[in-house]
Order: C-alpha cells, then sequence, then structure tokens
C-alpha cells in the first residue's frame, strides 16, 4: 500500500502514526522545519495536521505532490477572512465581523459591534493567541501594524462552547461524533466532555451545518467546528480541517478514533460508524510537568507529547472512558489532586457537569 506523508510531526502528526500502525498503514510525519529531500512515490498521499507550513525543501515537495489531500483548503481556512467568507456564502450562522482595514478606528467598531469587540488576528493564531478585547469603557485602540492583519468580531453571550468533529470520503460518505462540551480557561481548551445526552437534540443541526461545509468543499477527511451555543442555536466560531483538539477524547471513548478516521478517509479505507462507548471526558496538561501518579488512576488513559514544558504550552492529555459514574467522578478527584491552582475552575466545572 501507498506511503501517507503527514506534513507537521507536532502531537497530531505523532496520534495520526499511532493510529495508522494498526491499519497497517504506513505513516510518516515530516517537521515543518526538515529541509532534506523526500524520497515520496507518486501514489503516495499527503496531508497535514496543521494550515500552515514554513517553506522548506521537504514542505515545498509535499505541498506540491498531486496526491494533497484538500491542498486548497489548508490556506482558505488558515485565513479568517476567507474562513469566514465561506460561512457566510453558505448562509451559516457565525460571530457577526469584518476585516479590521486601514484606517478603522475602535469607534467604528463599537459603533457596528457594540461595547465589546474581539480582534482575531487572520493567521497563525491558536490557544487564544493574537487576540486583544477592544473595550470601549477602557478605551482599548487598535494597536499600530494590526490593520489589515485582523478581524474584528461581536462578543458572543454564550451559554457554553461545543464542537462536533466529523469525517467525510472521497464518496461523499460522512460520520459524526456526538457533540462535546469544551471549557477554556485563558482562551485554552482545558476539558473537553462527550457525549451528553442534554446537548443530543442539536446534533443533526450541528451535523447538517458541519456536512454542508464539507460538501461544497469537496472535502476529505476529519473536520471540527467549534461552536457557541447560544440557547438552541449553534453558532460557529471556527473551523478546524484537520484532527482537533476537542476530538482527543475519542481515543478512548470510540470504536474509531478521530485520528483513525483520518487515515482511513484519506487512504479510501472503509469508514464505518464509529459506536461510542463510555462517558468520555478528556483533560488537556498545559504547562505542567509529567507526573507518575497519573498512571495510578483508574481509568486515566496518560498522552505525553514528549515537548518542552512552557506556560499555558498543552503538553499532553488524559483521557477517562468509563461507565461506572461514581468512579469516573472518584478519578477525576484524583487526578485534580495532582493538578495545580489553574486547574480548579475547569475541574470544578466538570465534576458538576458529570454529576448531573
Ligand atoms: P484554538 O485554540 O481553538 O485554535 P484560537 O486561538 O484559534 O483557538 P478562537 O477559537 O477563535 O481562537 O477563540 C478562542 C476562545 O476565545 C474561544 O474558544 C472562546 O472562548 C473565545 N471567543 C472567541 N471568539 C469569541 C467571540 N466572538 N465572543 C466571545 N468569545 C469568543
Ligand atoms: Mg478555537
Amino acid at each position: 500500500m501507498s506511503r501517507v506523508w503527514v506534513l507537521g510531526a507536532g502531537q497530531l502528526g505523532a496520534m495520526l502514526k499511532h493510529a495508522a500502525q494498526p491499519l497497517a498503514v504506513d505513516l510518516v510525519a515530516v517537521d515543518i522545519e526538515d529541509d532534506s529531500h523526500l524520497d515520496l512515490a507518486t501514489d503516495d498521499i499527503i496531508t497535514a495536521e496543521r494550515e500552515q507550513w514554513p517553506a522548506t525543501q521537504a514542505t515545498d515537495q509535499l505541498a506540491a505532490h498531486d496526491n494533497f489531500v484538500n491542498r486548497d483548503i489548508f490556506g482558505l481556512v488558515a485565513d479568517r477572512v476567507t474562513q469566514k467568507q465561506l460561512l457566510d456564502r453558505l448562509h451559516l450562522p457565525t460571530a457577526p465581523w469584518q476585516l479590521v482595514a486601514s484606517g478603522q478606528s475602535a469607534v467604528g467598531l463599537h459603533a457596528a459591534y457594540g461595547a465589546r469587540v474581539l480582534l482575531k488576528q487572520r493567521s497563525g493564531g491558536f490557544d487564544g493567541r493574537g487576540q486583544l478585547w477592544l473595550q470601549q469603557d477602557k478605551g482599548t485602540v487598535i494597536p499600530d501594524g494590526w490593520h489589515n492583519k485582523v478581524i474584528a468580531e461581536q462578543a458572543i453571550g454564550f451559554d457554553e462552547e461545543v464542537s462536533v468533529v466529523g469525517v467525510r470520503n472521497r464518496a461523499g460518505e460522512c460520520y459524526f461524533y456526538p457533540l462535546a462540551l469544551n471549557h477554556h480557561q485563558d482562551g485554552i481548551l482545558a476539558v473537553t466532555i462527550a457525549p451528553l445526552a442534554r446537548l443530543q437534540h442539536l446534533q443533526n443541526k450541528a451535523e447538517t451545518m458541519l456536512a454542508s461545509i464539507m460538501d461544497d468543499l469537496d472535502y476529505v477527511g476529519v473536520m471540527a467546528m467549534e461552536c457557541f451555543r447560544v440557547g438552541d442555536d449553534l453558532l460557529i466560531n471556527e473551523l478546524a480541517p484537520r484532527v482537533h483538539n476537542s476530538g482527543h477524547w475519542t481515543q478512548a471513548g470510540a470504536s474509531i478514533s478521530q485520528f483513525e478516521y483520518h487515515v482511513r478517509a484519506i487512504a479510501d479505507l472503509p469508514l464505518g460508524p464509529a459506536v461510542v462507548k463510555q462517558q468520555s471526558i478528556m483533560v488537556n496538561l498545559i504547562g505542567v510537568d509529567y507526573n507518575h501518579k497519573w498512571l495510578a488512576i483508574p481509568g486515566a488513559e496518560v498522552f505525553w507529547y514528549g515537548k518542552e514544558v512552557r506556560p499555558a504550552r498543552k503538553v499532553g492529555h488524559i483521557n477517562f472512558a468509563m461507565g461506572d459514574r461514581q468512579q469516573l467522578l472518584n478519578s477525576l478527584q484524583c487526578l485534580q489532586s495532582t493538578l495545580g491552582e489553574w486547574y480548579t475552575p475547569a475541574m470544578g466545572w466538570a465534576l458538576q457537569e458529570l454529576a448531573q
């Protein structure tokens, strides 16, 4: 069988490789700094774990390959302007927005969107980085050099944040995981819970929205759609044309993980419906040192990315998929006792959600 190459060798590339192995798919993740010449065959398949990459000999070779799946979609989604234009064109609800064009002022943006306006870098931002709240009462101004590089979004007073992860193959067949509930802290995803019976009534709506995007783009592979839930409405926050952090729970909680689905789709292997096994929760390890105590917690499935630990950096995650609710709560309390103060709101939120 042909080889699959992944543009990017971060944790997502590593987890794709991990998922490819039992499928007997030979998958090689290529570091974006790699400047070597790659030995690509014409029938090899190329995918990416990220939306952008610097030009090197290796990345240029991969990006130019005829079998680079979704080639034109990465750039489209990586720029918030073209991503938002896509949503508008498909009449999909999203936070009202505009490009911050030359000459635009904070006053003009407050007139359009109200007292709080969020500036977001058009590309390259993640984990809430590259964003700035313009606050009318504080007189925040648009920083120098930001014009034409950011979009402005209306502040959404959402009830909570949810996401749906789906997969589509070349024939247009789609499957979706149940909506996941996400808790962000300081703009970083801290905890994901799925599935939740109380979100079930929104499942069809979420699937229809994501399917319309994937169909329009003739997309192949896994895509994630982050949403704000406002009552029974879903507003799309952003899309990820790849496996996504809010889908990591599927490694423990579903018969086919999002990583395996992505490999199956791009290698054109049968997809089949993923069966959800148990109540699942994923806790991101953010700026914390590895702790062997995690391995002793019942049900804990630890993924450590082997990256240097820095504040606010995702360095691993822990999945739990457990049928016994009390055991799950006990394990989460155990985990919380190994984590610092920063986790108190996120873990408190998770314990409360799961105790219901
Ligand atoms: P990611 O880590 O998902 O790549 P990101 O840095 O690309 O994040 P967003 O997902 O756009 O950025 O925003 C990060 C978080 O900021 C959101 O999850 C949400 O909590 C908050 N946020 C974003 N846009 C809005 C908005 N229009 N109104 C209110 N809150 C928002
Ligand atoms: Mg986001």
